[in-house]
């Protein structure tokens, strides 16, 4: 089994921004409101996610690490419809299998703490000291596999990576604040806006959602997916990708045969930082998407005439049935039932909010 973990890990894990994306899904799932990230080596040496999640109870501790444990699918069927950003239980264990990885956590009811506190989880479970939420700490990744450790980059480029895989997740998700250390070193804090979007308890869809699909959704979502609207995602955005940003692009929500596409389109004016600004998310998971990128780039082509590289954050919400998500295990692709439909629907928002008069 640990052979399978690692050969998984293979396919997750490809460097320290794999694991902290994967730690963040958890957290994020966990339905933490405060995550805190601290790095040595660009994560290579140590990963550390600290969060104020709901916690693991003791007795389960153990089964968080088994390969195919998760508590958010309880069947195969389930998996067609999966809303939380983990769903096969198998990032711990297979990070697990690659680094040493230590767990310590507390949920609502424990009075204290428990877990792995130093690495080599041969021991007992030991009590600790923490507030409610979970701290999961990686050292040493690839220490087993040299072959896979020499093909990291500098420490430089790794942190980059990681600070990406950080804001890939904030963008999305403004109720929930960021700190990111490294060598003990602040460098990048982004605080929760929760005055703006007061996600409804108990709603787990945005009320203006109306799926078109007559399946029933089977499973309900650990997280309530998004923060409401473009204006409570403003702050967030200028935090992380500039006011510049925030300045030079126009938001837009367009709804139409069950879909939502929302968020910002940045202008020509936008002074481009890096190559790959552009930011798409489907049910608040950040995906690579060719059906996507094709919609947003003729919008761009059509509108803009010759802007090829645009920036922008688009999230699209639809039916958790219309999309596979189990395509690959990183999660980063998806499959769309209707890709003709997701097509149209992101160029139309596209063209809409880009040829709207401004001054
Ligand atoms: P998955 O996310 O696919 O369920 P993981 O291997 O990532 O699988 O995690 C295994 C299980 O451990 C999760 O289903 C969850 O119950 C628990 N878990 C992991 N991280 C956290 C966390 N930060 N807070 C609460 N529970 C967690
Ligand atoms: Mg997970």
């Amino acid at each position: 089994d640990a052979l399978i973990s690692q050969i998984a890990a293979g396919e997750v894990i490809e460097r320290p921004a794999s694991v902290l994306r994967e730690l963040i899904d958890n957290a994020l799932d966990a339905g933490a409101r405060q995550l805190t990230l601290r790095l040595q080596a660009g994560g290579v040496r140590l990963i550390v996610v600290e969060d104020d999640g709901s916690g693991i109870a003791r007795d389960e501790l153990a089964l968080a690490l088994k390969r195919h444990a998760t508590s958010k699918v309880r069947d195969l069927a389930e998996l067609e419809t999966v809303a939380t950003m983990g769903f096969r239980g198998e990032a711990l264990a297979a990070i697990d299998s690659i680094a040493e990885l230590s767990l310590c956590s507390r949920s609502a009811e424990a009075p204290e703490a428990h877990g792995w506190l130093l690495h080599g989880r041969t021991g007992e479970l030991q009590p600790a000291a923490r507030s409610v939420g979970t701290t999961v700490e990686v050292r040493e990744l690839f220490y087993a596999t040299p072959a896979r450790r020499k093909f990291l980059k500098s420490d430089a480029t790794e942190l980059a990576h990681c600070v990406e895989a950080v804001r890939r997740h904030a963008l999305a998700r403004p109720d929930v604040g960021f700190a990111i250390w490294h060598e003990g070193k602040l460098i990048e804090q982004w605080r929760a806006h929760n005055a703006h979007q007061a996600p409804q308890s108990g709603a787990q869809q945005p009320s203006t959602y109306q799926p078109d699909a007559t399946q029933p959704i089977a499973i309900e979502p650990v997280v309530a997916p998004l923060p409401g609207n473009t204006e409570a995602l403003a702050p967030r955005m200028a935090a992380v990708l500039g006011e510049d940003f925030l300045a030079h692009s126009l938001p837009f929500d367009w709804r139409g045969g069950g879909l939502r596409v929302w968020g910002r389109a940045g202008l020509a004016q936008v002074a481009r930082a890096r190559a790959d600004q552009q930011y798409s998310y489907v049910n608040g998971r950040f995906v690579r998407d060719k059906v996507i990128g094709h919609a947003v780039r003729s919008a761009y082509e059509d509108v803009l005439h010759g802007q090829r590289q645009p920036v922008y954050v688009l999230l699209l919400e639809l039916d958790p049935a219309r999309v596979d998500v189990n395509v690959h295990p990183s999660k980063i692709e998806v499959r769309f039932r209707d890709g003709r439909a997701v097509h149209q629907a992101v160029r139309q928002a596209l063209e809409q909010v880009l040829a709207a008069p401004r001054a």
